[in-house]
């Protein structure tokens, strides 16, 4: 004890110079004496001779150990950001954000000074920034700018144990570049600790053990299977708060997305509302991708004393954000999962049972700072018979196009030979390289096209750059950038409050006018918000979130710098609504679909069933012919985001890919009315 404090009276007099203000500064103190006391502390000089002594070092330690918020700052400490910066990567957007605030609030700078965070479309970093926290996406692209990061002193690859398919990537990438840099320290931390299978892949890297502090956590089942776990994990929360005192602990639900969460928010509420004065204040705080910045952190507030706080988690709080004071957690035992079927290029977003692994770190974050209980809202026979061990990695169920186009604009062109930790199966390989095929991006020998080269400029799904690139031709490039800007922000334009759903569905409509097709309604959306001067005003007028519409407008920004890079010139074309639509189609064409007799589509290339989205604008108009961005799979096959076309257009568009006998209309005198509605659903 007596060394703590040491430490930190020694820590405060170096401090008291940097520090502006009296107020400041013991908040100030009080997170360097913090600082002090986490897992990882203790083992800082061990740790830095460890790095110093390995070029790789795999790190494994318990959430909440310190890895990602001391680690990069140890390195800065020890005067590593001199020769380079520091890049710690993240495979949630908003862990990256909120450690790095973190992070900047214990260096005491400004976030987006020398600590600074960068994301898709959101660069908050400047020429000071020696600490960059950043989604691993963001690196794998910084590779096709600075092929062998030389700005780089340090990478740490965080949250490994995740998998995802970028991490994944990244795996590869500086194993290999760590080959001719023997300067580039690499440090691969993870959560969980089968570490061995890092150390293997890494030629052996040694394994650096943070021991955790863990305390025992009883875990419960359920007597049988619960048939709504929303409901359960509502009752459950209450009877903890109910029964528990106050002030001995927080809950923590593990929830499968923002609208489970919204729901489980709103009854609880509603619930709490009724329970009277005798009972504590429980205080609910949702954490998701997409909720605001400033509500995020929230969840990091103190508990006030007498109160109790819920928070309500997707995935992230597994192992991507430590909250500290939770005693309990609900964990009904699921995750909304990414799934991908290569032969039908159909990609599925299922709410899915989580495995062992997910169910044991979730049980973990009731034992951080006491002995904690996790509520498990399934039986201990499922729990032992029926989930997985681990997590099928990302890699191996999803769509690959992307990450192909990144690859081979990197030069790498042997793609079933590359150094995967786990590969993907070589169907969807083979898919993705079709379909780079098909848009023109790789030529038949697989290899970069001037065309490839430029859609890989922009970090979108290739058919969305392919879109951009060939709107040139049609002179519309305003347009198709404002699309694919809008594409990006995806189902949170429109909202739809639960007492005026009228309202909101009326003003959609608005937008749908003349049936043009989703895609032109957002370009309609976007351009009526502009012409309003970026109006606030006019977005709650028309039922439209305006913190989506200006990440929009910023990503807009951001394409619009794109296509200057791939030298096309800014044109519009607002009144040609064929030219624009032909523009969407070249991107688009490999997914095309043509109307059945009963209402149901069949999709042209690889033949199967599918559906107009019920949230799309054609949903009940249902066009003989259309192109759709994405097929998602709930209780149906459906087309998200989908464009009425002439089917003609394919064959001009893509001679290569469609033949007219594949677009002849045989069965147009059979069906006379194209606007039949022939299905109730
Ligand atoms: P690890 O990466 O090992 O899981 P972290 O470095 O993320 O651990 O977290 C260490 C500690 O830092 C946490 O226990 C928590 O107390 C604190 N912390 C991390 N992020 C935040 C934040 N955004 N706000 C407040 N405290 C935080
Ligand atoms: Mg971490």
């Amino acid at each position: 004890k007596a060394a703590v404090m040491d430490g930190v009276n020694v820590d405060q007099e170096e401090l008291l110079s940097s520090v502006p203000s009296p107020t400041v500064k013991t908040t100030f103190e009080k997170i360097q004496s913090d600082r002090k006391t986490l897992p990882v502390y203790p083992y800082r000089e061990e740790l830095l001779r460890a790095i110093n002594d390995h070029q790789i070092l795999v790190i494994v330690g318990e959430t909440g150990s310190g890895k990602t918020t001391q680690i990069p700052q140890y390195l800065h400490e020890a005067g590593y950001t001199s020769r380079g910066k520091i890049a710690c990567t993240q495979p949630r957007r908003v862990a990256a954000m909120s450690v790095a605030a973190r992070v900047s609030q214990e260096m005491g700078v400004k976030l987006g000074h020398e600590v600074g965070y960068s994301i898709r479309f959101e660069d908050c970093t400047s020429e000071k920034t020696i600490l960059k926290y950043m989604t691993d996406g963001m690196l794998l692209r910084e590779f096709l700018g600075e092929p062998d990061l030389a700005s780089y002193s340090v990478v740490m690859v965080d949250e490994a144990h995740e998998r995802t398919l970028s991490t994944d990537i990244l795996f590869g990438l500086v194993k290999d570049i760590a080959r001719f840099r023997p300067d580039l320290k690499l440090l691969i931390s993870s959560a969980t600790l089968d570490a061995e299978k890092f150390s293997d892949y890494f030629d052996s890297a040694p394994i650096f053990k943070i021991p955790g502090r863990r305390f025992p956590v009883e875990i419960h089942y359920t007597k049988a299977p619960e048939a709504d776990y929303l409901d359960a994990a509502i009752v459950t929360a209450l009877q903890i708060h109910a029964t528990q005192p106050p002030g001995d602990g927080d809950i923590l639900i593990f929830l499968t997305g923002q609208e489970e969460i919204e729901t489980v928010d709103e009854i609880l509420k509603h619930r709490t509302r009724g329970l009277g004065t005798n009972i504590a204040e429980l205080i609910i705080c949702p954490i998701y991708a997409n909720l605001p910045t400033e509500l995020q952190s929230k969840i990091f507030e103190p508990t006030p004393q007498g109160a109790r706080k819920v928070v309500l988690a997707t995935n992230i709080a597994e192992t991507s954000l430590t909250i500290d004071g939770i005693k309990y957690v609900i964990d009904p035992g699921f995750v909304k999962m990414k799934s991908y079927n290569p032969r039908t290029g159909m990609e599925s977003l299922l709410v899915t049972p989580i495995s062992k692994a997910s169910a044991n770190q979730r049980a973990g974050r009731s034992g951080r700072t006491g002995p904690g209980k996790c509520f498990r809202l399934y039986t201990a026979y499922n729990y032992y018979n029926d989930l997985d061990d681990n997590t099928v990695p990302e890699i191996q169920r999803t769509n690959l196009a992307n990450v192909v186009l990144s690859l081979k604009s990197l030069g790498i062109n042997d793609l079933l030979n590359f150094d995967f930790m786990d590969p993907p199966p070589s169907e969807a390989l083979l898919k993705a390289l079709e379909l780079l095929y098909a848009l023109s991006a790789l030529n038949k020998h697989g290899e970069l096209t001037k065309l490839g080269r430029r859609m890989a400029e922009f970090p979108l799904d290739p058919m969305l750059s392919k879109m951009i690139v060939a709107s040139d031709k049609y002179q519309c490039s305003n347009e198709a950038i404002t699309i694919a800007a809008m594409l990006c922000i995806g189902n949170s334009i429109f909202y739809r409050p639960k007492d005026k759903q009228v309202h909101a569905d009326n003003a959609r409509v608005n937008f749908h006018m003349g049936n043009v097709g989703d895609h032109m309604a957002l370009l309609k959306v976007y351009n009526s918000w502009k012409d309003t001067n970026f109006s606030t005003q006019w977005c709650y007028e028309n039922y439209i979130q305006v913190r989506s519409m200006k990440r929009a407008r910023d990503i807009r920004d951001q394409l619009e710098g794109l296509l200057e890079r791939v030298e096309i010139e800014i044109t519009t074309n607002p009144n040609d609504l064929d030219a624009i639509k032909k523009a969407i189609t070249s991107g688009l064409f490999p997914h095309s679909a043509k109307l059945q007799m009963n209402g149901s589509y069949r999709s042209l290339k690889h033949p199967q069933t599918v559906h107009i989205h019920p949230s799309s604008g054609l949903a009940q108009v249902l066009p003989r012919w259309v192109v759709y961005h994405e097929l998602v799979q709930t209780t149906k096959e459906y087309m998200r985001h989908v464009t009425q076309l002439k089917p003609e257009w394919l064959v001009e568009i893509a001679p290569h890919y469609y033949h007219l006998k594949d677009v002849e209309d045989l069965s147009s005198k059979k069906m006379p009315r194209s606007h039949c509605r022939s299905t109730k659903d």
